[in-house]
């Protein structure tokens, strides 16, 4: 049956996809259905017609499925932040677990594989870390975007993220309507766990006026903060409050982190990912290691004291000058960073005979790339230990590796992000006798 755009259908919502839209199936064509709960009943409008699958939007719940809740936030389905706060969370886990295998099946070729459980925690305030969006185009507004779109819905409070958030976007705020300033486009806030202290940093498109009332404003606001920043348009940044990082521990380690360097949103569940990883990479002192993407070097550093030398690769220069910064803080001198590409210095690294024992990948969402990975091949560590938040691209570079002498011989996923399509993995594969 030809699916027609702009028409309705009825439809039973049998599955979840790994962007955590409902999936049905109409006259045998696969259907993605925003606002859909896995096992609702009730009809879709269809948006768009494709080869192989079509899209659409629920308009009709004529059997809600039992894993329905009303969603906690006002903003749900409006707000481009959460995709699965419609759903129980138990639910939620089950179909990460799902969708993350079917990955390493489909996309990887590892037959029968699964993720067995996803460790998860807090569901709800686990985010040290928002962005919000600030439009002054008309009446200021501060938020984040709407579903697939660069307009600006106004958010409240995220129950995703800390509420004293609030505070510091009112004072912001407050600045603007002083002022009149209408340069300001985003306010970033990073906050650490452990320490307490926490970063407000704006992105500007020129300098602000009075910018000694904007950090007055903003670090009266919240006890909390530690450091005010302005990032302008061409990477120049300037310091209008404290210093231009701030703290955070993880796993007993210290941790200074600037704005524009990588760190993970949730702290309680990074531990136990790099926990995971420690354990998946079982080092007992004299093993030389290779962390690949180390952003301010927590994996490398985590490490570096069961290990005989770690060496970091990292592209972004900041992270990498925190990463120095921080084995220095920790008395760490076992370990050296490298700002640079991975896939330009690690087959470098290799060629000039460097050879690790364990290798460690913790690549962005779009995963390594082939230059990378032939290097792996060619050092024949005797352990990979690949950290990844898309478990397609891992699947993608996972199967490289297989094809290349290397079987999974453990893994593990975590809820890093709740209420999110998105899922953290760590899986350890080990160099086989083939
Ligand atoms: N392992 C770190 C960072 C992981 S995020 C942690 O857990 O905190 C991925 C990191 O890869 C980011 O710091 C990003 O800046 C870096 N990155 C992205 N592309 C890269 C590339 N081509 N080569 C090296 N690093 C890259």
């Amino acid at each position: 049956m030809a699916l027609e755009k702009n028409t309705e259908y009825d439809i039973s919502i049998t599955g979840t996809s790994s962007d955590g839209r409902g999936v049905g199936h109409i006259g045998g064509m696969t259907v993605f259905v925003s606002g859909a709960v896995e096992r609702d009943t009730g009809r879709v409008l269809i948006t768009r017609v494709k080869k192989r699958f079509a899209e659409g939007t629920l308009t009709e719940i004529t059997a809600p499925s039992p894993h329905r809740i009303v969603p906690e936030c006002p903003h749900f389905g409006i707000c481009g932040g959460c995709q699965t706060a419609n759903t129980d969370y138990s639910s939620e886990l089950k179909s990460k677990a799902n969708s993350a295998s079917q990955a390493m099946r489909r996309i990887g070729g590892f037959t029968d594989f699964k993720f067995n459980k996803v460790n998860d925690g807090r569901s709800s305030r686990y985010r040290n870390k928002a962005v919000y969006k600030i439009d002054c185009t008309k009446e200021p507004i501060c938020g984040f975007y709407f579903k697939k779109s660069h307009d600006i819905v106004p958010i409240g409070d995220c129950l995703l993220c800390d509420p004293r958030d609030s505070l510091i976007k009112a004072a912001v705020m407050k600045y603007i309507s002083e002022s009149g300033f209408i340069g300001i486009k985003q306010l970033f806030i990073r906050r650490g766990a452990k320490t307490g202290q926490t970063m407000a940093a704006l992105d500007v498109s020129k300098h602000p006026p009075r910018t000694e009332r904007l950090a007055q404003l903003i670090a009266s606001a919240d006890e909390s903060v530690a450091s005010v920043i302005l990032n302008f348009p061409d990477g120049v940044s300037e310091t209008l409050f404290g210093r231009d990082f701030i703290e955070d521990e993880l796993l007993g380690i210290r941790f200074r982190i600037s704005c524009r360097s990588f760190f993970q949103v949730n702290p309680e569940m990074t531990e136990r990912l790099y926990s995971q990883a420690l354990e998946y990479a079982s080092l007992t002192g004299n093993e030389r290691v290779l962390d690949i993407y180390c952003g301010i070097g927590t994996i490398s550093l985590c490490s570096a004291k069961s290990a005989k030398h770690v060496t970091g690769v990292e592209i972004v220069p900041e992270a990498v000058e925190n990463a120095r910064e921080n084995a220095r803080i920790n008395n760490i001198d076992n370990a050296v960073f490298h700002a640079e590409s991975a896939e330009s210095i690690v087959p470098k690294l290799i060629k000039a005979g460097e050879r690790p024992d364990v290798v460690i990948l913790d690549p962005p969402r779009k995963g390594s790339d082939a230059a990378t990975l032939a290097a792996i091949l060619d050092a024949a560590p005797k352990r990979i230990v690949y950290v990844s938040c898309d478990p397609a691209t891992l699947a993608r570079d996972a199967k490289i590796l297989a094809e290349g002498g290397y079987d999974i011989t453990a893994a593990q996923a975590f809820d890093m992000f709740p209420r999110t399509a998105h899922v953290e993995t760590v899986v350890l594969m080990s160099k086989n006798e083939k």
